[in-house]
């Protein structure tokens, strides 16, 4: 097993990381969305958001984090399911919207015949009078060997679709909220067991000291943040973040998602 200092750091990267996924997924049409779009999609999707392996910079290791937890058996692209409702956002083929599968999974065939394999539920299934109707876009004939029985069922899927009106929502499927939280994340990683176990610290050699005893006091929530002062009843001007003031001052926020360690963390995952 990895030293439990690294893992602690490397789930703290990737829990940062998957933020960012779930942003991507949130945040169809900013600008930020865009200009990942334009750099990184391509004909041939290597990931669940689109990734450039040969774009270097932190949106590789975005895209990343889900082949390297795979390899560790943990599946994060079942976390993210879509409620689909008008069909604009959710990628087709990509994303986990029917069943408990994304369909390039489970119908490869198609998908490889697929000519805009980055399509929209709503470019594939639109509704009139009630009824689903579809629209396919094939390289080849889906009703030829080897594409016809993954066609068929693919059909059976797609007759018990409802397109209505009303954005799609992305669904985490990791909190009972329904929200994505770095927490969550970090204690889905712990349960699986990717994680060292709560309250025990190994220290690493290759760190100063003094990083190793704020890691630790991290570990075991005993900075004195504000929150943490409030607690023992003294008596703080504020519980903002004293960096950028705009959440509460939190072990968590400190260290995970204010925009300050963000960027640290961003530099870092480079
Ligand atoms: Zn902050």
């Amino acid at each position: 097993m990895a030293d439990s200092g690294l893992v602690f750091l490397r789930d703290i990267n990737v829990s940062l990381l998957t933020k960012r996924w779930w942003r991507f997924k949130n945040e169809k049409g900013k600008l930020w969305w865009n200009v990942i779009w334009s750099f990184h999609h391509s004909a041939k999707p290597l990931c669940y958001i689109p990734t450039k392996l040969s774009c270097a910079g932190p949106w590789r290791q975005i895209g990343k984090i889900s082949p390297d937890l795979n390899s560790d058996g943990f599946v994060l692209n079942k976390l993210f399911r879509t409620n689909v409702k008008n069909g604009e956002t959710n990628w087709f083929w990509l994303d986990m919207w029917v069943n408990d599968y994304p369909l390039c999974n489970r119908f490869p065939n198609l998908f490889s015949i697929e000519k805009s394999k980055w399509c929209v539920v709503a470019d594939r299934l639109y509704m009139i009078d009630g009824v689903i109707c579809r629209r396919w876009d094939w390289q080849r004939d889906p009703t030829s060997l080897p594409y016809f029985e993954e066609f068929r069922g693919l059909l059976s899927i797609c007759k018990h679709v409802i397109i209505r009106p009303g954005k799609d929502k992305s669904i985490w499927c990791g909190d009972h909220s329904g929200e994505f939280s770095v927490r969550s994340l970090k204690g889905l990683l712990l349960e699986m067991s990717l994680s060292r176990p709560d309250n025990v610290f190994e220290w690493n050699n290759w760190l100063p000291k003094k990083v190793g005893f704020v890691a630790w006091r991290v570990v075991l929530n005993r900075l004195p943040t504000m929150e943490a002062l409030a607690k023992r009843n003294i008596l703080v001007s504020s519980l903002d973040c004293s960096i950028c003031g705009k959440r509460m001052e939190t072990v968590d926020h400190v260290f995970i998602s204010c925009d300050f360690s963000q960027a640290v963390w961003c530099l870092i995952s480079q």
